[in-house]
């Protein structure tokens, strides 16, 4: 079909016939006619569709003041390359008469008209296709929550980084952030607080950085950032300082305010030759600690921090063993009723047995146990082990009721294996549940899950009794404790040691008592050393009592013959 282009009841000006089909691939397209001087003489309809100009507007102007500037260039060499080849297509900006931009790809003929050589041009939107392929970058490259980078993109800055400390002098810092508690803002109050609060931090962090340093959300409410050529370490410090303060003032979200603050830990190096895995690995190491060292703060990575990485993974190894090896051993720790004195109750404690250094306590491998999740499996045997031994001291012991209490950690709390676990051992060994108490810590009840709380009504509901260990410890008020489905509270032995020196400490104490039987809970102290300590508890009301006075941890035996003492059995 040949046609002239004058037939286009847009069009203006009559380059003469040319084969239209030959310029323009899709109707919908653009098409121009430009002289080698890149004049435009021919510009069709289409221009009013795609972008706003009447043809008019455009003819007898240079082509390329409608290219956008950073375009120019290849818009340029595509132009030249039309005196070698006679077609080449180009992509370039378009510039609107909106002053917006639209994305084309066009394609040019070098043609003969009338011993004119004119540069007839179709020019194709794919401003859609760009913008979809632009959002899939984006998404490739950004936390889609917060729009700052992700951990691949931090991984790959990160390691150009170190590589330029080659050429640089000045030293690059990486800070691990993590938000203190967001976990109980998230669950509590529910994930768009939760997000909302996300999308603030990395806004307040961005203000804090200079254009060069990198910011990335490796999910969760960890942020890293990555900054490059600080004069000092102090700088750093400096940074992480501003950062923290900078979350201290209270997130807002929906007329509603929010406390959150966070915890930084930073590494520095100078070295070209260190590994971006292992640098982040170390600002971990000290993000740790600053948690360890009660949040809201900063540290900085150092090798007595690599020393106890070490020491960690040892003690991992020896409690794999053990668990293996059947060196996992439970001891129990009489409990009393102050009215009576008699042993009514044993709190089962775990100890792990190690072929090198013999008998360890918990406070040296509690932590590790934990956080290599472990600690389930060692709280599974403890919990079998304490419900075996329970129905043993039922057979054996006078005595109609004799309790047992175990230590549950928060992860075991959310497992639902764990309830399952529970009501099959009692039934196991015919323990009534009533005989059963699990002692969670203020720490396990404020970072446990909706999951987790519900699990503990249920073993409630189910007649198991639940308290709350170390109560004075954490932050938590009674009246704030009612919320949560609770039979006991455990008053922790740091309240025992003014007990008997201070007027003061007695009525902290007796405070507590009131208010826990006010709340219908018993009352156990922990710790009791004296028997002062014994005799001003017993006075102030407190219900049972444990501790070093009454007798350390020992055999389930031991356990036997205090009962049999305190009831007069020989
Ligand atoms: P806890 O539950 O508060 O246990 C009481 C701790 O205080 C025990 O330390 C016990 O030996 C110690 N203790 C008892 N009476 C006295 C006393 O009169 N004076 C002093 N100074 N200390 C006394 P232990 O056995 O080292 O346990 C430490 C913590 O480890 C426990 O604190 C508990 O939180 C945790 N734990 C122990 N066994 C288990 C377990 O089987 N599972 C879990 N998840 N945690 C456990
Ligand atoms: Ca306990
Ligand atoms: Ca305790």
């Amino acid at each position: 079909m040949r046609v002239s282009v004058a037939e286009d009841a847009g069009g203006t000006a009559r380059p003469g016939p040319i084969d239209y089909r030959s310029v323009a691939a899709d109707p919908a397209d653009l098409v121009t006619v430009a002289g080698t001087d890149g004049v435009y003489r021919y510009v069709s309809g289409a221009s009013r569709r795609l972008f706003g100009w009447e043809p008019a507007d455009l003819v007898g102007h240079q082509e390329d003041y409608f290219v956008h500037p950073h375009d120019l260039q290849g818009f340029h060499v595509a132009r030249s390359a039309l005196t070698t080849t006679d077609c080449v297509t180009t992509s370039y900006r378009f510039l609107c008469r909106n002053r917006s931009t639209c994305w084309t790809e066009t394609t040019s003929r070098l043609v003969r008209v009338n011993d004119q050589d004119l540069v007839v041009s179709s020019v194709h939107d794919t401003s859609e296709r760009h913008l979809n392929t632009s959002r899939l970058e984006r998404q490739a490259f950004t936390d889609p929550l917060t729009g700052v980078a992700n951990r691949p993109v931090l991984m790959d800055r990160l390691q150009r980084a170190i590589l330029r400390l080659d050429r640089n002098d000045g030293v690059l810092a990486v800070l691990y952030l993590d938000l203190d508690r967001f976990k109980v803002v998230n669950d509590s109050l529910g994930h768009r607080v939760g997000d909302a609060v996300l999308l603030q931090m990395a806004e307040r962090l961005l203000r804090h950085l200079r254009p060069t340093d990198t910011l990335a959300r490796l999910g969760g409410d960890e942020f890293v950032i990555v900054a490059e050529g600080l004069p000092n370490e102090f700088e750093a410090v400096e940074l992480g300082r501003r950062i923290i303060e900078a979350c201290r003032e209270p997130f807002q979200v929906a007329e509603e305010e929010f406390n959150c603050t966070v915890s930084v830990g930073i590494v520095c190096t100078r070295d070209s030759q260190r590994g971006s895995d292992d640098l982040l690995g170390e600002a971990d190491l000290a993000l740790y600690r600053a948690k360890d060292h009660g949040r809201d703060r900063s540290e900085i990575f150092d090798e007595d921090l690599r020393a106890k990485a070490v020491g960690r993974l040892v003690t991992e190894q020896m409690l794999r063993q053990a668990l293996t090896e059947g060196n996992v051993v439970v001891e129990y720790q009489p409990i009393v009723d102050l009215s009576t004195g008699r042993t009514v109750a044993a709190e089962a404690l775990v100890r792990v047995r190690d072929p090198l250094r013999g008998m360890q306590q918990p406070d040296s491998f509690m932590e590790v146990a934990e956080e290599t999740g472990l600690l389930i499996e060692m709280d599974g045997r403890v919990l079998a082990d304490a419900v075996a031994q329970e129905s043993g001291w039922q057979l054996r012991l006078p005595a109609a009721h004799f309790e047992v209490a175990i230590n549950v950690t928060a992860r075991h709390l959310a497992d639902s294996g764990f309830q399952k676990a529970v009501i099959n051992q009692l039934d196991r060994h015919g323990v009534d549940p009533g005989d059963l108490q699990i002692e969670v810590t203020e720490r396990v009840l404020l970072e446990a899950s909706n999951s987790a709380i519900t699990g503990l009504r249920d073993l409630r509901l189910a007649g198991v009794q639940v308290g709350l260990d170390d109560f004075g410890t954490g932050y938590s008020s009674l009246a704030y404790l009612r919320q949560f489905p609770l039979d006991f509270i455990k008053i922790d032995r740091s309240f025992l040691r003014e007990l008997e020196a201070e007027e003061d400490g007695r009525a902290v104490v007796g405070a507590i008592i009131d208010l826990a039987h006010a709340l219908h809970l018993t009352v156990v102290a922990e710790g009791v050393e004296t028997e002062g300590q014994r005799r001003i508890l017993r006075d102030l009301g407190c219900d049972r009592a444990q501790g070093f006075l009454f007798g350390a941890s020992g055999t389930p035996e031991a356990i036997d013959r205090l009962v049999m003492a305190g009831s007069g059995v020989p």
